[in-house]
């Protein structure tokens, strides 16, 4: 297996989203621009789906680590451009 993801929490779960036409509101869901009506359904999916959580909270983590390593970017510039190996 290839293992190019660095140090990410990422869930693994076999889980299948139950509902996919629930499913697809996750990005607007994170984004903030369900109704809230949407949003309310969305969440009630979210308790049940177990593929969901995963992937919110996954979506999470990745937020966090942009978030992290655009501040040590900002921090420290120089060793940013001597190690770039990793660019995506
Ligand atoms: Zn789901």
């Amino acid at each position: 297996m290839e293992q190019d993801t660095e140090s990410l929490y990422l869930v693994t779960t076999d889980a299948r989203c139950i509902d996919e036409s629930m499913g697809q509101y996750l990005d607007d869901y994170l984004d903030g621009t369900l109704s809230r009506d949407d949003a309310e359904k969305f969440e009630a999916h979210l308790c049940r789906c177990l593929a969901c959580q995963a992937d919110l909270s996954n979506t999470i983590n990745l937020f966090a680590a942009l978030e992290a390593s655009r501040d040590s970017i900002a921090a420290d510039e120089t060793r940013k451009a001597r190690s770039v190996s990793h660019g995506k």
